[in-house]
């Protein structure tokens, strides 16, 4: 019987989703359809796209820009939240939570929203086979890319944690509310500075910011070294791993990261966990 699965998003025609679920499909031998969503950018019709799916059998939904918060508000009042979706303040992976669903709740209140965009990285960046145990790291941006990355890097053992961003401010506001949140990162002291103040030599770099966007380029300073530069973006050149390369780096885009980040969602669905070597060089195939 064929399992259906949606990306929600705005815009989302550009979506790499559906290729890369299928391939997961494929690799566990099961039958799923996995549909691009549009939906208009606001909460009655995210809601509406939502409950629909669900009463209409879908199993597991993913969410991207600019429904993250939106599907983080959804699922604290109804299903749950996982840890990270909690920390991250957002959620990326909704399914139904099963033992409300045995207690007898409408599928409506029992959305469960879960985060799997931080592990996603910690994956790619183990399959790299880059250390993170006692690493030295820092990241750059301190939107909601950086808020989802900071517990999982945690919880892989990193040794320092430099939090940079453009708005200094946004930082240090960051590190209070995370510490709050989460006695993990509570625990774990982190650093702050602007992008530009940024200085030292790290085990890892990574650019959480949108900037590849814009086609603007950090203030990197010159006494800025690292080991490995990491950019969550990919699909196209990026001057933040051009800087770091030319510099003896080695460097990774974070199409990784997003084969990282649906194949936990995949495993949260079906229970089946993927190859994602396997499924990443699949893709690599499929687009050469
Ligand atoms: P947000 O809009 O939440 O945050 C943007 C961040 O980028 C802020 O820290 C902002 O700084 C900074 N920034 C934006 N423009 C500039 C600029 N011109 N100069 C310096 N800093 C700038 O975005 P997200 O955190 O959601 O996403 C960040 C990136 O991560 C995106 O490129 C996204 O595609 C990528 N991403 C990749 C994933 C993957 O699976 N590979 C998963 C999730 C995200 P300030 O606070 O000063 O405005």
């Amino acid at each position: 019987m064929t399992q259906h699965f949606i990306v929600i998003g705005n815009p989302i025609a550009h979506s790499k989703s559906p290729q890369i679920h299928q391939v997961f499909a494929a690799q566990i031998g099961i039958d799923i359809g996995y549909q691009r969503q549009y939906c208009p950018d606001d909460t009655a019709s995210f809601t509406a796209v939502v409950e629909a799916f669900f009463h209409g059998g879908g199993i597991g939904a993913n969410v991207t820009v600019p429904f993250k918060q939106m599907a983080y508000d959804c699922s604290l009042t109804r299903g749950g939240l996982s840890e990270h979706a909690k920390v991250a303040g957002a959620v990326n992976t909704l399914l139904l939570n099963k033992d409300l669903l045995e207690a007898g709740l409408p599928i409506a209140e029992a959305l469960y929203g879960d985060n799997t965009d931080g592990q996603g990285l910690i994956n790619h960046i183990t399959r790299l086979g880059w250390p993170l145990n006692g690493a030295r790291v820092a990241i750059i941006g301190a939107g909601g890319a950086a808020r989802g990355v900071i517990l999982p890097l945690i919880q892989a053992g990193i040794g320092q944690l430099t939090l940079a961003n453009r708005t200094m401010s946004k930082a240090t506001d960051l590190v209070s509310e995370l510490s709050n949140a989460s006695p993990t990162i509570n625990q774990h002291p982190i650093n702050t500075c602007t992008t530009a103040d940024l200085t030292g030599h790290f085990d890892l770099i990574v650019n959480a910011t949108s900037i590849g966007l814009s086609g603007d380029t950090l203030p990197l300073a010159d006494e800025l070294a690292c080991h490995s530069a990491y950019d969550m973006m990919y699909g196209r050149a990026l001057p933040f791993l051009q800087h770091f390369a030319a510099r003896g780096a080695q460097t990774s885009d974070g199409y990784g990261m997003l084969i990282g980040q649906a194949a936990l969602s995949f495993e949260r669905w079906t229970g089946q966990v993927i190859d994602v070597a396997q499924a990443a060089a699949t893709l690599k195939n499929q687009s050469a």
